[in-house]
């Protein structure tokens, strides 16, 4: 400890610290959050884009719903998390096929929270305009997936067409046995979604959207949700939508209620369905709420999972 104090002294006398002009303080500039992250993966190029964040109480009772308050806030401080606090993400992702551009949901409606809704704004900063994307995939009907897709009354994607499941699709049109909690959401879906049903594909299982691009059904979230594989020169992504809303609490332990789960025993069992198949296989993930830039892998750690993210695996 002297030794290391007097170092430091000596270090002090040598750089002349305290002798020198006063400098101005450099002025505090907030913080700076990445947004953007491309990759190579085969011949694509897909791009992450954050839309936007939301922070609140949690996990619990979103994660670990049928779980006592107490043992969920032990369970996140034991893994080093806030154990009442907590961010979740929106992140949408682009692929360039070479053929197509291809997004992935729209992100939050403008508006909906000061801190989403980015996305638009982000495709320009990524070097892409709107009009350019060709097709926009929506793996669910929920708010923070569809919200984006007008603005104003005007499709923000003006010449795409839309690829949507029909499981989900229909769920929605329906309106029936919507939860109270889901009301606006049906509302919503019914005014931003339905009026596209002229321009969309529906998906009836593991339908391909673009060569390259193939639908994985992953229902249980939501009635019809899709996942998608997305494969170019033998390299292979899942982007598997809201299979997993939370990186720790939705991974290492599946079988806890979500929530914002429509089906909560079948979001449970799709989770482990699709956790074994992509650990198995080592395929790389993007999800739409994982930590950003939201690409990695699902590790089997005896009977649960972990969470395990990309580190310069795309950038080689
Ligand atoms: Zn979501």
């Amino acid at each position: 400890m002297l030794k290391l104090a007097g170092g430091a002294a000596s270090l002090a006398a040598l750089g002349g610290l305290g002798a020198g002009p006063a400098r101005a303080a450099a002025p505090m500039l907030g913080v700076s959050r990445p947004s953007i992250y491309r990759f190579k993966l085969g011949n694509f190029e897909v791009t992450n884009m954050l839309d936007g964040y939301v922070q609140g109480n949690g996990p619990h009772p979103t994660f670990g719903n049928n779980q006592p308050a107490e043992a969920v806030q032990a369970y996140a401080k034991a893994q080093g998390l806030p154990p009442t606090k907590m961010e979740n993400v929106y992140v949408n992702t682009l692929v360039n096929t070479g053929k197509e551009l291809v997004l992935f949901d729209a992100g939050n409606a403008k508006g909906r929270l000061p801190t989403a809704g980015k996305l638009p704004e982000l495709i320009v900063t990524a070097g892409y305009k709107p009009e350019q994307v060709d097709i926009v995939v929506i793996t669910h009907g929920h708010p923070d997936h569809i919200g984006g897709l007008v603005d104003g009354g005007k499709l923000v994607y003006p010449n795409a067409r839309y690829v949507i499941s029909e499981a989900e699709f229909d769920y929605w049109k329906k309106g029936e046995n919507i939860a109270e909690a889901r009301k606006a959401n049906r509302e919503q879906f019914m005014q931003v979604v339905v009026p596209l049903g002229e321009k969309a594909t529906f998906l009836k299982g593991e339908g391909e959207v673009v060569a390259g691009i193939r639908a994985v059904p992953v229902f249980g979230h939501s009635p019809g949700m899709m996942a998608f594989h997305i494969e170019s020169e033998g390299q292979r992504l899942l982007n598997w939508a809201d299979v997993a809303n939370h990186y720790v609490m939705a991974i290492q332990q599946p079988d806890w209620h979500v929530a914002f789960d429509h089906d909560k025993e079948a979001g449970a069992a799709t989770r482990k369905r699709v956790f074994d198949m992509v650990s198995a296989d080592q395929t790389a993930v993007v999800g739409y709420h994982m930590p950003f830039p939201s690409v990695g892998f699902v590790e089997k750690a005896g009977t649960s999972y972990r969470w395990v993210p990309a580190s310069y695996h795309f950038n080689l």
